[in-house]
């Protein structure tokens, strides 16, 4: 097997972020911004370029580079379908909360094709076919469901006998007018045209607060002092602790790329009804064909990612004709509590502060249409989405049960992290490669002892909201099960809502 992705700092690169590009440092300005846009994900790239071209001075800042977050680990595909599907939707939001949703998901696949167009990104974007099929009784009163959601907010959908696919199934969807697309080349797209509007952007710069004096928003951003009118967290999460901490559940999911040995790769955005589900699309990267093999999403911190990946290769190489494996990734999204994003005003913060969280596997449309709407609330405009995706909502119908099992769990998680210590592992004992929180001496640390032997002993309390973090074998890095911070073998936070790295402990053994 040719692997190619796994980097030192816990992250293994999918096919898109091999495009490098040097880091953007652009130096803030001694002045006020209109706004302050922290993130450059697809969210907040597209935010910045909206805001700068409609004559808004604006700074980006990201913690690492263009790309480095869910947008640089996502599968990339465009759908007019979503997660929570439209009967879902509307038996939480009600009938025009449900159209509601499906016009937003519109819109953002509209905005991603008008950028394309207007700025000429050149993006392998396709239009295709998604397929979604039925194994089993269960799943085709499920796919009934979805049929009858999709139908009634108008997005096009039929029953088809045809996919794409060698799984025996006994009923399947056609969704028209899907697409595909290359993320951080369209990333890199905006990043270009907002650049050349004179827009400003700092990669390598962690937001780890914000203080409002005078409704100016100030951030330390390393040597340099932002001042901002308004701000929007464009981070996938906002971090620190806040409410989204209990609205909105982390979950890793993953992704293969593979050569088939047969040279026949599916036409089509092909996906299953399975619990965890997989999906497969082809997509050429580089001038080679790989099939992209996809799902088995699971809590942040809560199973083994090298199972997953596993049984994501068992899987693929069930159904094809595989040779190699050529990627292998995953990445991080947020599930909320009851299944629309959360876009707009950031709940019990100083006015001008804004945010868009928990897409679930849908933010390129949703991240899209978050960054018009959050554009249109700095404005002034306001939008008509404002009160569906209001983060302060309290929801309308049911849902509660949802919202108990996710947060018991992380009470769970507060309790027996710390009741459940006594460990009889032991510094020693840990292989070259490989990390464990183990307990030295009566106290806890996360170690990890690299190949030439050395510990990197940390503490495992998660700076966040001082939950105990787990090893994540197959990404090097410390995971946090209760609101999916992550920090790589070293102590630096990766993903948010972390702002504060592990603090590192020395040992003896070193
Ligand atoms: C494996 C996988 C497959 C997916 N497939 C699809 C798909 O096919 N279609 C789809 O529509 N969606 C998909 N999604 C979801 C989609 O990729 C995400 O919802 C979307 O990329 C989120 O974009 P974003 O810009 O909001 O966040 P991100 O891309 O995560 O960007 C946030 C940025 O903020 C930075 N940041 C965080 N905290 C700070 C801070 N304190 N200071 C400064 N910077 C900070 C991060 O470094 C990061 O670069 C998938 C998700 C996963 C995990």
């Amino acid at each position: 097997m040719t692997l190619i992705n796994l980097k030192r700092d816990g992250t293994r690169n999918s096919p898109w972020q091999s495009l490098s590009s040097p880091a953007a440092r652009v130096k803030p300005e001694d002045k006020i911004y209109d706004c302050l846009i922290v993130g450059a994900g697809i969210t907040g790239m597209t935010a910045a370029l909206l805001l700068q071209k409609a004559g808004k001075a604006t700074i980006i800042t990201e913690a690492h580079n263009t790309g480095f977050g869910t947008t640089g680990g996502t599968s990339a595909h465009i759908n007019t379908f979503a997660d929570t599907t439209y009967s879902e939707a509307e038996s939480a939001f009600g009938e025009e909360g449900a159209q509601g949703f499906a016009d937003a998901i519109n819109e953002g696949f509209e905005l991603i094709k008008t950028n394309i167009d207007t700025y000429g990104i050149k993006c392998d974007y396709e239009p295709k076919t998604g397929y979604l099929y039925a194994e089993n009784d269960d799943e085709v009163k499920m796919l009934d469901e979805i049929y009858q959601g999709a139908t009634k907010v108008g997005v096009p959908v039929k029953y088809t006998d045809e996919v794409p696919t060698p799984v025996p199934f006994q009923r399947a969807l056609a969704f028209d007018g899907q697409a595909q697309f290359h993320p951080i080349k369209y990333l890199k797209g905006l990043q270009k045209a907002y650049l050349e509007a004179g827009g400003a952007l700092l990669e390598n710069t962690l937001v780890e607060q914000i203080v409002t004096e005078d409704e100016i928003h100030i951030v330390q951003a390393g040597k340099n002092e932002i001042r901002a009118k308004n701000v929007i967290y464009a981070t996938h999460m906002p971090p620190n602790i806040n409410v989204f901490n209990f609205e909105c559940a982390p979950y890793r999911s993953y992704v293969l790329a593979v050569k088939l040995h047969s040279g026949k790769y599916p036409d089509g955005l092909i996906y299953d009804c399975q619990e965890p589900y997989h999906y497969v699309r082809t997509h050429v990267i580089d001038g080679q064909e790989l099939l992209l093999i996809g799902g088995l999403d699971h809590k942040t911190g809560h199973e083994e990612p090298e199972k997953a990946f596993d049984d994501l290769e068992k899987y693929a190489r069930k159904y094809y004709n595989v040779s190699s494996v050529k990627y292998r990734w995953s990445s991080q999204y947020y599930v909320p509590v009851d299944g629309l994003p959360y876009i707009g005003r950031m709940p019990l913060t100083a006015n001008g502060i804004y945010c868009a969280t928990g897409y679930n596997g849908n933010g390129m449309m949703l991240g899209s249409i978050a960054a018009k709407i959050l554009v249109d609330l700095v404005s002034g405009k306001g939008s008509k989405y404002e009160k569906l995706f209001n983060p302060g909502r309290i929801k309308p119908i049911d849902g509660f049960s949802e919202f108990v099992k996710e947060n018991a769990d992380v009470a769970y998680h507060f309790v027996a992290d710390r009741l459940n210590i006594k460990s009889t592992d032991s510094l020693n004992r840990l292989k070259p490669g490989t990390g464990k929180v183990v307990e030295v001496d009566g106290n806890k640390i996360a170690a990890y002892r690299d190949d030439d032997g050395t510990i990197h002993a940390l503490s495992p309390v998660c700076t966040h909201a001082a939950c105990i973090v787990s090893w994540n074998s197959e990404e090097k890095s410390w995971d946090c099960p209760c609101h999916g911070a992550r920090y790589d073998i070293d102590g630096n936070v990766l993903t948010g809502p972390a702002t504060r790295g592990l603090t590192t402990i020395s040992n003896d053994e070193n």
